[in-house]
C-alpha cells in the first residue's frame, strides 16, 4: 500500500504518517519525490484496512498495490529504476548496456583476453563464473576465489564492471568484495535464504529468471531482495523450459515488455542460454533488442572450442564484433542507442 502525500505537506505530516503505519505493525518507506512524498507501506500479506491512515493530515490517497509483489511493481514506483556501476555505467537508462565475457573464469590470461576482446567490440561490463552451478558435479566447477582475483585483474586492465555469480550465502560476502553485480543464476531463483541475503549484500544483484519460472515468480523473487532494502536489482530473461529439443531453452521474448509493464526494474536479456546454439545468439540479441530490453548478457570466449563450459553457445570475439554492430543498428530503429564503454 502506498500512502500519497498532498504536494507541500509538512515533514511532521510525514513523520505522523510513518509512526502511524509502525503503530499498526508493519514497516513505512517513505520515498520523497519530485512533485510529492509517498510513504509506502511494507511488510503486509493481504490487503491492509487504511481507515486510520486515510484520515491523517497530508494524506491526498492511498493506493492498493493489486500486484502480490509490491516494492518491485509499476504501481509502487512509476519512473523505470536505474541502476548505476562504477565507471558509469547506468542500467535501465535510455541506453542499451551489453555485458559480456565467458561462462566461467578459466585463467587470468583467459578473461583478461575476454575483457579486453569484449570491452574493444563494446561491452560496458565483464561478465564471467567463478562459481559455476553446473548439472553434473563432475563438470568443471569454477575456480572460486582465484577466479574473483582474475576478474579483479580484468577489471584493472580494462575498467570493465564486473558481473558475477554468487552460488549460496555463505559464499555472498567473498563474492562482493570482487564483483560490481552479483549475479543469482537461474537455478537459484527461488533460493530464498540467498536472496534474503543478496538484500543485504550493499551492491546491485542480476536476478536470472529460473528455467521453470512464471513472471509472477521473477517478480515475487526480486521482491525479496527489495524487501531486505536492496533496490538496485536488475532481472535477466535467460529462457524457460519447454518441450523441444532443438534449442536449449525457448527464449520468452514476450517477457521483456511484460516486465517492463509490470515493473519498474530493468531487464536484461541473454540469448547465449536461451538458445544454447552459437548460430543462433546474434539474430536473437537482435530481436530481444527490438523487444525494447535495456541490455544483452552475451558468452564470449577468446577460443570457444576450448571453453570449460558453454562453448558450444559463446561467440568468439570477431562473431561478439559483429552483433554489437548489428545491435547497434536494431537500437537506432527504435530510438535507442548502445552504451559505449568509458575511456580509459
Ligand atoms: C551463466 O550465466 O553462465 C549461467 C549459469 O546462467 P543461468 O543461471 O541462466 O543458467
Ligand atoms: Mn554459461
Amino acid at each position: 500500500m502506498l500512502i500519497v502525500m498532498q504536494h507541500g505537506a509538512t515533514a511532521q505530516e510525514i513523520q505522523r504518517v510513518v509512526a502511524t503505519i509502525e503503530e499498526m505493525g508493519y514497516q513505512a518507506r517513505p520515498m520523497p519525490g519530485k512533485q510529492r512524498t509517498a510513504v509506502g507501506l511494507v511488510g503486509n500479506d493481504g490487503k491492509v484496512d487504511a481507515s486510520r491512515l486515510e484520515a491523517l493530515p497530508g494524506v491526498l490517497e492511498i493506493i492498493h498495490v493489486s500486484q502480490p509483489y509490491k516494492q518491485v511493481s509499476r504501481e509502487w514506483k512509476t519512473e523505470n529504476t536505474v541502476v548505476h556501476l562504477p565507471g558509469g555505467v547506468a542500467i535501465g537508462g535510455e541506453d542499451i548496456v551489453v555485458v559480456a565475457g565467458p561462462c566461467s573464469v578459466e585463467s587470468e590470461q583467459q578473461i583478461v583476453a575476454a575483457a579486453r576482446a569484449v570491452r574493444d567490440a563494446g561491452a560496458v561490463a565483464l561478465r564471467g563464473g567463478a562459481f559455476k552451478p553446473r548439472t553434473s558435479p563432475y563438470s568443471f566447477q569454477g575456480l572460486g576465489k582465484r577466479g574473483l582475483e582474475f576478474l579483479a585483474r580484468a577489471r584493472e586492465e580494462t575498467g570493465l564492471a564486473v558481473v558475477t555469480e554468487a552460488m549460496d550465502p555463505e559464499g555472498m560476502d567473498l563474492v562482493a568484495q570482487y564483483a560490481d553485480v552479483i549475479q543469482i543464476g537461474a537455478r537459484n531463483m527461488q533460493n530464498y535464504s540467498l536472496l534474503k541475503r543478496a538484500g543485504r549484500v550493499g551492491k546491485p544483484v542480476l536476478l536470472k529468471r529460473g528455467i521453470s519460472a512464471t513472471i509472477t515468480e521473477l517478480l515475487l523473487s526480486a521482491e525479496y531482495i527489495l524487501a531486505e532494502g536492496n533496490a538496485q536489482v536488475i532481472l535477466c530473461e535467460r529462457g524457460i523450459r519447454g518441450f523441444d529439443t532443438a534449442t536449449r531453452f525457448v527464449f520468452d521474448l514476450t517477457a521483456i515488455p511484460l516486465v517492463q509493464k509490470l515493473s519498474h526494474l530493468p531487464i536484461l536479456a541473454d540469448p547465449s542460454h536461451a538458445t544454447g546454439l552459437r548460430a543462433k545468439v546474434t539474430p536473437m540479441a537482435r530481436a530481444a533488442v527490438a523487444a525494447g530490453a535495456d541490455g544483452l548478457l552475451i558468452e564470449v570466449h577468446p577460443q570457444p572450442d576450448r571453453a570449460l563450459s558453454d562453448g558450444a553457445q559463446s561467440l568468439a570475439p570477431d562473431q561478439f564484433v559483429d552483433l554489437m554492430r548489428q545491435c547497434r543498428a536494431i537500437a537506432e530503429v527504435i530510438g535507442r542507442r548502445v552504451a559505449e564503454p568509458a575511456q580509459v
